[in-house]
């Protein structure tokens, strides 16, 4: 049964300004966000089963098929975290900096509850920045590990790389969301002057006509 105790018990939602959530409807979005916190990782995360299932990816995502990015199991995230981007206080928990660094829709390969027990997860990506499949592949458990430790691996395909070609963490390091980078981000700065809304606009108008 999906929850939200664990992620909503790591947190104090009087101090960060990540969303309580609740639990979700149905359907496949997926995010990456990049999280410049004690160390930087990108949280990839499926919605499945109301909540977004959710690892993190110590050196992020890989196009190279031969590349296995060590991926660690973390708590069930809320549907609304998807579109969270800002900082998140020194000393909470996460402390440091999100961006949405790729989303769109994920599409698993067989039954993904099967596959998540299983430890075996193939699924496709369909994001702004990641396309095709991809692997999880869980590690069996050490002694000692809290954690779940996956493999987040790229299937060969067309959107899979080579090593001779351009990372595409460096290639596209830019938010989806908003086009800023981690330090813009930090900042709380906009990418772009905001546009005039169509309520302002009017308000001109008016008050020309006086
Ligand atoms: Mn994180």
């Amino acid at each position: 049964m999906a929850a939200l105790t664990s992620y909503q018990a790591k947190r104090r939602f009087n101090v960060t300004k990540e969303p309580r959530g609740k639990l979700g409807k149905r359907g496949h979005a997926f995010v990456i966000q990049k999280h410049a916190a004690r160390r930087l990782h990108y949280d990839l995360r499926l919605q499945l089963d109301g909540v977004m299932k959710s690892w993190a990816v110590a050196r992020g995502p890989s196009l190279v098929p031969g590349d296995k990015r060590l991926a660690v199991q973390v708590e069930d995230h809320p549907i609304a975290y998807n579109k969270f981007e800002g900082t998140i206080p020194e000393g909470e928990y996460g402390g440091g900096t999100v961006m949405v660094w790729d989303r769109g829709h994920w599409r698993p390969e067989g039954d993904p509850h099967r596959g998540l027990a299983k430890g075996q997860l193939s699924f496709h990506l369909a994001g702004k920045k990641l396309h095709g499949g991809w692997h999880l592949m869980r590690m069996r458990k050490r002694p000692g590990d809290k954690r779940n430790n996956w493999l987040l691996i790229k299937q060969r395909d067309d959107a899979a790389r080579t090593t001779r070609d351009r990372d595409i963490l460096m290639e596209r390091p830019l938010s989806v969301k908003t086009g800023r980078t981690l330090e813009e981000i930090a900042q709380h700065k906009r990418k772009t002057k905001r546009k005039t809304t169509k309520r302002q606009k009017r308000k001109v108008k008016r008050a020309k006509r006086r």
